[in-house]
């Protein structure tokens, strides 16, 4: 298969798998309001799940089209890919079913038809970041995903988006879906290794544009915008000026995420060695993207501006507003073991 026959074009048919998950909503809606035909394969059984039944509805009314089926059922995904003249197929399962996308991989290889395949990445360059364990599992899966793609020749991109813009809680991998602090900032380390965030808007408004680039064809997509390149001491800052007080900081050490990490609770300890990794290690900006398998995509994109941390810290002010949230301006902080309690969408 040549790179040139392989462009994809503004009509091409999208598939999505994993398209009522965190990621995958992002990039769902992304393609829809591209006006591209979308396919959203969901597992049987959501019927029982009111959050991810109220998605799926979301999607539908904008005009996704439902298949029900699994990724590891090769020969229901072949039947879909070719039933559908499916051209662009997209992947968000979340970490534990990263080898889930195996059977995937096998399926778009024997339909050979597929212009391009993103599988589930949206996080850090797997092949550069070096985290513990049991972090370092999910990499060594993503790697071994990739190593497949590459063998069966099949066209790809690897969306490498780094930190979704929220407060990065160390224990939650799924932290733009909760409020930032309101109580005491927990700050890692010495609070000034940076990172880079990106809203979730952004990371599927800007995957959408890849999959059609014949630029970003067989790269990793790197999302690094300069105006969203915080660290911790800055983001608390931030976040105090929408809040309009001050609250304490309490140093979480490398040592206590490494312990974290080491007791090994899955997802926890897995957010915690990425934490570790990120905010103590620098693995988003400890390398240059200068080789001939990356591009950033800013450089692809240069007059799409990307959402600032500013105006999604805003947004999470708005929220606490809505929530009718003390703001706290007399310096009581309202409690804040609020992971749970001040969760702005609940998962099943
Ligand atoms: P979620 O767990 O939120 O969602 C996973 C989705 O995949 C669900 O829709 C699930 O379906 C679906 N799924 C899982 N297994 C199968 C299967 N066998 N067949 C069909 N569908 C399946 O995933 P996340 O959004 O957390 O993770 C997606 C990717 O994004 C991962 O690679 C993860 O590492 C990365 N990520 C990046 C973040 C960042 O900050 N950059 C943050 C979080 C994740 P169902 O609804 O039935 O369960």
């Amino acid at each position: 298969m040549t790179v040139s026959a392989s462009i994809p074009t503004a009509k091409s048919r999208v598939l999505i798998a994993g398209a009522t998950g965190f990621i995958g909503q992002f990039v769902a809606k992304a393609s829809l309001d591209a006006g591209r035909p979308t396919y959203v394969l969901v597992r049987p059984g959501l019927a029982g799940c009111p959050s991810k039944s109220r998605v799926l509805k979301s999607l539908h009314d904008k005009g996704a089209i439902i298949l029900h089926g699994l990724i590891t059922d090769r020969e229901n995904t072949e039947k879909i890919l070719k039933d559908h003249e499916i051209d662009i197929v997209i992947s968000a399962v979340g970490g534990a079913n990263v080898l889930d996308q195996v059977a995937l991989v096998e399926a778009i290889k024997a339909v050979g038809t597929v212009k391009r395949f993103l599988p589930s990445e949206f996080g850090h360059d797997v092949v550069r970041a070096d985290p513990v364990e049991p972090g370092m599992q999910m990499y060594n899966d993503k790697r071994v995903i990739r190593r497949l793609i590459e063998e069966y020749r099949i066209p790809y991109n690897y969306i490498c988006c780094n930190s979704i813009a929220s407060w990065p809680y160390y224990d939650n991998k799924h932290p733009a879906d909760v409020l930032p602090p309101l109580d005491h900032f927990k700050i890692y380390g010495d609070g000034t290794v940076r990172a880079y965030f990106v809203a979730g808007t952004d990371i599927g408004k800007f995957t959408m544009k890849i999959v059609d680039d014949v630029r970003a064809i067989n790269k990793s997509v790197h999302f690094r915008p300069s105006s969203n390149f915080y660290n911790m001491n800055e983001l608390a800052s931030l976040w105090e000026k929408k809040i309009g007080r001050t609250l304490p900081r309490v140093t979480v050490t490398e040592e206590d995420l490494l312990a974290i990490a080491a007791e090994n609770n899955i997802p926890e300890s897995i957010v915690a060695s990425f934490t570790h990794d990120i905010f103590i290690k620098g693995c988003q900006s400890n390398f240059s993207i200068n080789g001939p398998d990356d591009v950033e995509v800013g450089t692809l994109y240069p007059d799409e501006a990307f959402r600032t941390l500013d105006e999604c810290f805003d947004d999470f002010a708005l929220e606490l507003k809505d929530n009718n949230k003390d703001l706290g301006s007399n310096g009581n902080a309202t409690p804040n073991h609020v992971v749970e309690s001040l969760a702005l969408s609940a998962p099943c």
